[in-house]
């Protein structure tokens, strides 16, 4: 995909946004241009440098965005597709976005009300790793809403208790990882209730 430059004539504003707060884009960079995180410390997806104006969205980034995909084991190329196929009895759903992995059917929303619609929630979940993943949130969400500790503050935890730089639910790519972090979110509410 070649980058709109047009779209970036005007002064540039250049903003990195990577959801998990790497510093750094990569030097050869080209604003618009989906670029993976330096280094890889991501899981690889969505980490984009834009010129300030709206980050390219819907079939144009279908070919080049690649995610984990847990059921596959690997990064794979999925196709961009809508609610009408993933949730055909939802008409609620049917204009939202989905990446879905036709190797083995699994798919991932997007941050769907965001200016980058397409770009995706996370890794693609199995249906096991999808419902683990509920159930961290179920006793996370309430721990950071109590106020007790800012969610910030809670993720933070998590991340230095499981080694990794940051740390995003919807990026837990095993059911192995979801138990490890069931565990240490369990023990931290044990800790602040
Ligand atoms: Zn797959």
């Amino acid at each position: 995909m070649k980058p709109d430059t047009k779209a970036c004539a005007s002064p540039v504003r250049k903003i990195w946004e990577c959801h998990n707060d790497h510093p750094q884009p990569p030097s050869d960079f080209l604003p618009l241009e989906m670029v993976a995180c330096p280094g890889r410390q991501c899981l690889g997806f969505g980490h984009h440098f834009r010129c300030g104006r709206p980050a390219l969205g819907g079939d144009a980034v279908n070919e080049q965005v690649k995610i984990y995909c847990c059921g596959c084991s690997e990064k794979v190329e999925p196709r961009l597709t809508d609610g009408r196929e993933i949730y055909p009895h939802r008409s609620d759903l049917a204009k939202l976005p989905f990446w879905k992995c036709d190797v083995c059917n699994n798919f991932v929303g997007c941050h769907h009300k965001t200016k980058n619609r397409t770009q995706p929630l996370g890794c693609i979940p199995t249906p096991e790793i999808k419902k683990a993943r509920q159930h961290i949130h179920r006793i996370l969400d309430p721990i950071w809403k109590s106020g007790r500790i800012s969610r910030s503050d809670l993720y933070g935890h998590i991340a230095e208790a499981t080694g990794r730089s940051s740390y995003h639910t919807a990026n837990i790519r095993s059911v192995e990882e979801a138990r490890e972090v069931f565990k240490i979110v369990r023990e931290i509410g044990g800790q602040i209730a």
